[in-house]
């Protein structure tokens, strides 16, 4: 069974349109399917449209905001409530095509856990959103290693055991199929059409770049160090410590053995202030080590992720 996911935030005239053409596609494909339209606090008629089509067909569900909580939120709800194996996402506003949804699937099919669109001839501004898109992509694959062109593309398909997994917060549905790496997920791209948006208005401007670029220093923290925040913070921490050890000791030999004054020397308050935000930042390291450890515990989950188990019960023993 395939879940279509679709954020929509005052998409009014896009969705009747929208509508009629995914169902196009998903009836053709033959199997089962849902649709689930996450309306996040619209203001304008999207409530009513969604409203009416899913009086007249069971296979579309509604979930509707009580506000505006933004697209990783409207997604996540999504994934929380979908019941297909396969989960799609696109967005609600005709710029991704659903006549690409057989070709992710076919990606899906061949072993791949997330299969992520890549809009190769995007239809949007130059200037204010493909230039500093690229750029974006280009950091993300290098810090976190795993290359895409796209990761803004909101057309992707996922198994719905990954996508399952996600707990997600703030703006980190651009970084999924990166933070999909914690749980050993195939990933992999394919060129997917793109069209202008006719109806209504983008919901995001340039302003998003400096989120984009913090975003990226959390994923690459919550990839690599969430279960070792000591070896970040620590890390750091000591080697400050040290550097300050070593010149408060450069001085105590000045002033002792030499008998020279150190009293006004600038060097004698970095000494200082390096020992001490290094022992700081160890003790923080350890204190972060404190809080994974309740946060793993309290929610009962595991650090890893199992990908088969042999001659063993489904159940932990
Ligand atoms: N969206 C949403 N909540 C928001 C912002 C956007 O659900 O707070 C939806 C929006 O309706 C659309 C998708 O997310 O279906 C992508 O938004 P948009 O088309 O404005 O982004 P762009 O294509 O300009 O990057
Ligand atoms: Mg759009």
């Amino acid at each position: 069974m395939i879940s279509v996911v679709i954020p929509a935030y005052n998409e009014e005239e896009s969705i009747p349109h929208l509508y009629k053409k995914l169902k196009e596609v998903l009836d053709k494909l033959g199997g089962e399917y849902e649709i689930i339209f996450v309306d996040d606090g619209s203001d304008d008629r999207t409530p009513e449209i969604l409203k009416d089509i899913a009086k007249k067909d069971r296979t579309v569900k509604v979930i509707r905001f009580r506000r505006n909580y933004g697209q990783t939120a409207a997604m996540y709800a999504g994934f929380v409530h979908a019941s297909g194996d396969v989960i799609i996402t696109m967005d609600a506003d005709l710029q991704n095509d659903p006549e690409d949804i057989p070709r992710l699937l076919e990606k899906i099919q061949e072993g791949y856990d997330i299969v992520s669109g890549w809009r190769k001839d995007r239809k949007d501004p130059f200037l204010s959103r493909k230039l500093p898109s690229m750029i974006a992509n280009w950091i993300i694959s290098k810090v976190t290693g795993v290359k895409l062109h796209d990761y803004g593309c909101t057309l992707k398909a996922y198994k719905a055991e990954i996508a399952k997994r996600y707990r997600l917060y703030g703006d980190m549905h651009r970084f999924l199929p990166a933070l999909a790496k914690r749980f050993g997920a195939k990933v992999t791209e394919i060129p997917v059409r793109h069209h202008p948006r006719i109806y209504g208005k983008s919901k995001y401007g340039i302003g998003r770049t400096i989120r984009v670029i913090l975003d990226i220093f959390l994923v690459k923290f919550l990839n690599e160090y969430i279960t070792k925040p000591l070896y970040v913070f620590g890390g750091v921490g000591f080697l400050m410590f040290f550097v300050g050890f070593l010149i408060e000791a450069y001085l105590t030999f000045l002033k002792i053995f030499l008998g020279e004054d150190i009293g006004d020397r600038p060097l004698l308050i970095l000494g200082v202030l390096l020992i001490l935000t290094g022992v700081q930042l160890f003790s923080t390291g350890v204190i972060a080590e404190l809080i994974i450890r309740t946060y793993y515990e309290s929610k009962g989950e595991r650090p890893y992720v199992i990908e088969e188990k042999i001659n063993l019960d489904e159940g932990e023993t």
